[in-house]
């Protein structure tokens, strides 16, 4: 039987690294004459606002350089490289195109031809993924004839690792995204997820584990510098080796055993054909989740401080990508906002299927989701509504006061200073080189 191959190489240098790992998977044997190539990196998050650190957050543009030479030497001339970021305006054009700037994306187009789309400005069309699943995706992606999916090798808080089943979300319009935060625990996130690579073109996965990021996706987590590339024209097959790497065998991974079922295809590292490096070689445990109390009413570090009078549960599945970000600030500045007085019972609630405890005297409702699953909920006793989706910083400040909290209004509303803090955690440490994330 056809085994799928994968290579494993150690990151070393500009483009000869890739070559090795595409050449040893024979990424691109296939891919057509005058092919039409789609580039899907992973800049899932961008701010104008501050310098933040993109170590294991987004693809190295190195990395997309280095794939559209490759490209160009085999004589494609039709590249696109498309993303669709994380905003919290999803009308925001300016966050995208400076993001697209900063990364050298435009010197590639004038260096090479290539085109650089934001996807949030493009058509999308609705595709059937199986089992009544439809989600509507970019329709340039749709069109084209191969695709490089070049996604960040990295942990991910929900999905475990995100790796290149989990980088197609980017591709998807933003009610698509919203859907696979379902509320039904049949159809998860797990489960969407696992669909998205099930209309693929042919296409060649190099996974960018030069910065690797544990408790991701995004700069909150820890990066480490890891310099290891796997590439495949099988992206299971690599997702797979991707997994490993990260320390999980991939049947842990419910998304990549989702995919499996929907391919019939063993999830079995033995199935697979390896070349370059041993995966037990490169292998690093990294952690996924972020540590909660132990009940999962409180983040740890948030228990440590001693706080109490406040209950605030463990994100689970159904908070989307767009209450994300606002949630981890939130409790940022509820931790700053502790003087050592208990606070009134509060209880914050969040995504779309937590439920209120009974007998808190303050319910915080975040987010238009959890306004309606539980506005009529009988356990709740002073229900306080924040009903904005993604919620406004301002509304959840008026909220928290509220309930008795009294954050800072700057710590929320200069949510895009935020991530710059993370900054400091990569200073004088010379392993991490921002110039990855620019094109000379
Ligand atoms: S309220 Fe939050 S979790 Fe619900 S769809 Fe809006 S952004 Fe997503």
């Amino acid at each position: 039987m056809h085994k799928p191959i994968v290579a494993v190489v150690r990151y070393e240098e500009p483009l000869a690294s890739v070559r090795q790992a595409v050449e040893l998977c024979g990424g691109l044997d296939h891919l057509p004459a005058r092919a039409k190539v789609f580039i899907k990196p992973n800049i899932i998050f961008w701010t104008r606002k501050t310098v933040f650190p993109k170590y294991g957050v987004i693809t190295t543009s190195r990395l997309v350089e280095d794939a559209v030479v490759l490209l160009k030497e085999r004589g494609i001339d039709d590249i696109t490289i498309g993303e669709g970021l994380v905003t919290r305006n999803p009308k925001d054009r300016e966050t995208p195109a400076h993001a697209f700037e900063m990364l050298g994306y435009n010197k590639l187009n004038k260096r090479y031809g290539v085109k650089v789309l934001d996807l949030h400005q493009r058509p999308f069309e609705e595709v059937d993924l199986g089992d009544g699943v439809t989600l509507a995706f970019n329709a340039d992606f749709l069109a084209t004839d191969f695709l490089v999916n070049i996604p960040v090798l990295k942990c991910h808080a929900q999905t475990i690792v995100s790796l290149g089943t989990k980088n197609l979300k980017g591709l998807i319009d933003i009610p698509s995204r919203k859907k696979c935060h379902s509320d039904d625990p049949e159809r998860d996130l797990h489960f969407m997820v696992g669909k998205l690579g099930n209309r693929l073109p042919p296409a060649l996965t190099i996974l960018d584990g030069i910065y690797t990021n544990e408790r991701g996706p995004l700069f909150d987590g820890t990066a480490r510098r890891s310099d290891v590339l796997v590439a495949s024209s099988d992206m299971l097959a690599a997702d797979m080796a991707g997994s490993q790497i990260l320390g999980y065998p991939p049947s842990e991974i419910p998304h990549l055993v989702q995919a499996a079922r929907d391919q019939g295809r063993p999830l079995d590292p033995s199935a697979i054909e390896w070349r370059g490096e041993k995966i037990e070689d490169v292998a690093r445990r990294h952690e996924y989740t972020f540590p909660y109390s132990n009940e999962d009413k409180l983040p740890l570090p948030m228990e440590k401080m001693g706080i109490q009078g406040l209950s605030y549960p463990k994100y689970d599945l159904s908070l989307c990508t767009y209450c994300t970000p606002i949630n981890g600030v939130t409790l940022w500045s509820i931790a700053k906002a502790w003087k050592g007085q208990p606070w009134d019972d509060v209880e914050v609630l969040t995504g779309k299927t937590m439920k209120p405890t009974p007998g808190k005297k303050k319910t915080i409702l975040l987010g238009k989701c959890m306004y309606q699953a539980n506005k009529d909920h009988p356990d709740i006793q002073e229900m306080i509504a924040v009903k904005g989706c993604p919620p406004s910083p301002q509304a959840i400040v008026k909220a928290l006061k509220q309930a008795g909290i009294e954050v800072d209004p700057a710590h929320l509303e200069g949510v895009d200073t935020y991530p710059g803090m993370f900054m400091r955690r990569y200073e004088k440490r010379p392993e991490f080189e921002e110039s990855f994330f620019s094109i000379e």
